[in-house]
């Protein structure tokens, strides 16, 4: 299975800081034999930007998708996102569920569910994610609060179209504090098992939480680490371009 590197831009980059990035990045990535032979790599630009990066991708291996879409295709919802204009213009991931969009737009589990549906009916790979924070860490909820959300957002989801999972522990985002190798350990071996057992064949299970050129290869090497999604690292294309070499 290929190597995930998805790059979360967040609330960041112009449209020609974008096309920029995405061409030094491809520059970097054509000194480099083989890199795409055994690597997906995905840019989750904000919504803004999704035009210039299609069209700077548009006939290269970089992939891309928003960061967020609405639950309905198209309709009376002003100020939202829809995943069906998002595929037109040659998306072919979505985030779902990220730590801030359940955290400071209060995006709870039956909504998540429905966007990661609707998703699938496009066609869009939905790249969910599930973390715990501090205190639920502190307070032993890792492995429930994570199950929970898995069972509530991937409730009646399509099992065998490709999905992919990104655990990011909401204390290690954007904070510096990556996860230990055994915490990473310990948690991806759970949900690989879990996501198992609820039936899901086509699965890539990411982390994601303050991942860096420093921190990548002990990361990558953990079993059931198929990848990374990246906020900060990621809006530079060379320690991004590191990083993907994992
Ligand atoms: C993220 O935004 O998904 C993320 C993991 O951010 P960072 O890499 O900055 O911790």
């Amino acid at each position: 299975m290929k190597k995930i590197f998805a790059a979360n831009w967040k609330l960041n980059k112009s449209p020609l800081e974008a096309k920029k990035f995405i061409q030094d990045f491809l520059d970097l990535a054509a000194q480099t034999a083989f890199f795409y032979k055994d690597k997906e790599v995905l840019i989750f630009p904000s919504a803004f930007c999704l035009d210039a990066v299609a069209h700077v991708a548009a006939d290269t291996h970089i992939e891309f998708g928003p960061q967020n879409i609405y639950s309905e295709r198209s309709g009376a919802f002003t100020g939202e996102n829809s995943g069906e204009v998002a595929k037109q213009m040659g998306a072919k991931f979505v985030l779902i569920g990220h730590s801030e969009r359940r955290q400071l737009f209060h995006e709870v589990d039956p909504g998540l569910n429905a966007k990661v549906k609707l998703a699938q009916g496009l066609q869009l790979t939905p790249v969910f994610c599930i973390g715990e924070t501090l205190q639920q860490r502190e307070d032993g909820q890792t492995e429930s609060v994570c199950f929970s959300q898995l069972e509530l957002g991937l409730k009646d989801v399509e099992k065998t179209t490709k999905l992919i999972v990104a655990y990011e522990p909401v204390w290690a985002i954007g904070t510096g504090k990556v996860a230990t190798s055994q915490q990473v350990t310990d948690i991806h071996h759970k949900l690989h098992e879990k996501l198992n057992y609820m039936g899901y064949k086509n699965v890539s299970l990411l982390y994601g939480g303050s991942v860096k050129p420093e921190n990548a290869t002990e990361l990558l090497k953990i079993p059931h680490v198929d990848g990374f999604l990246v906020g900060g690292a990621a809006l530079d294309p060379v320690s991004f371009h590191k990083i993907c070499q994992g």
